[in-house]
């Protein structure tokens, strides 16, 4: 039997990992896993992790490596994530990639590719300011660059119950790009140190960005 393909996404916020992860796990099988979307779920449910996350998430810090570590391990041991997995957010920091080393190897599984999605930051701040997601189902939106094909209604769902995140504003986004420059960008070489890194031009459409991808992912997965 084949390993799963474990893929990382990496790219500022709103760099569209979380856009291009949905489509991959539609054409791929594969299975999103976006540490920010598991840490707003533990704020939301309003655990011990959640409590101490909160405050860190809305001043656009990182959360800690041990709280993200404990989240991302309890979803790797869920099933469904045999089938492989997108890495969307995570790791986010040096301690964080040499910990998913170990718990790959232990697994007996590895890295197929980390994707660097590259963007400037003039254009996250527009990006990140006009995000929108369905609440029915988490497809994610965008004022200008990504409108339903009925206006308020969500194309895959039907919903018509939409949110922003309280983080999605300009003061918080500089605050998140300087901690992606800081602790994140450096992953980069990382992980091109390892030969497994590939970069992705993601200023474009994202339709263009999605074909850059599959190409890179058919490979790894074969
Ligand atoms: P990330 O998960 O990296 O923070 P998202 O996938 O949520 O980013 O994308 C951020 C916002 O930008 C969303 O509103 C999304 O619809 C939009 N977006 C994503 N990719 C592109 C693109 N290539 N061009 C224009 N807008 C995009
Ligand atoms: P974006 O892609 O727009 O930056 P995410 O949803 O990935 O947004 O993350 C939102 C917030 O959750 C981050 O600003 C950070 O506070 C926290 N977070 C998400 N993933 C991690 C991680 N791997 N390590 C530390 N903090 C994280
Ligand atoms: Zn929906």
């Amino acid at each position: 039997m084949t390993k799963p393909a474990v893929l990382i996404l990496l790219g500022p916020p709103g760099a569209g990992k979380g856009t291009q992860a949905r489509m991959l796990e539609e054409k791929f099988g594969l299975v999103q896993l976006s540490t920010g979307d598991l840490l707003r779920a533990a704020v939301a449910a309003g655990t011990e992790a959640g409590k101490a996350a909160q405050a860190v998430m809305s001043a656009g810090g990182l959360v800690s490596d041990e709280i993200v570590l404990a989240i991302l391990k309890d979803r790797m041991a869920e099933p469904d994530t045999s089938k492989g997995v997108i890495l969307d957010g995570f790791p986010r920091t040096e301690g964080q990639a040499a910990a998913l080393d170990e718990l790959l190897a232990a697994q007996g599984a590895s890295i197929g590719a980390a994707i660097s999605l590259e963007v400037d930051d003039a254009a996250m701040v527009e990006r990140v300011s006009g995000r929108y997601t369905c609440g029915g189902c988490g497809e994610g939106y965008h004022d200008t660059f990504k409108q339903p094909a009925v206006a308020g209604v969500c194309d895959k769902c039907g919903s018509t119950d939409f949110k922003r995140r309280a983080d999605d504003n300009a003061e918080t986004v500089s605050a998140r790009l300087e901690a992606y420059h800081a602790q994140t960008a450096p992953l980069i070489s990382y992980y091109d140190g390892k030969g497994v890194l590939s970069r992705v031009d993601a200023m474009g459409e994202i339709d263009r960005v999605a074909a850059d991808l599959a190409a890179i992912v058919t490979q790894v997965t074969g």
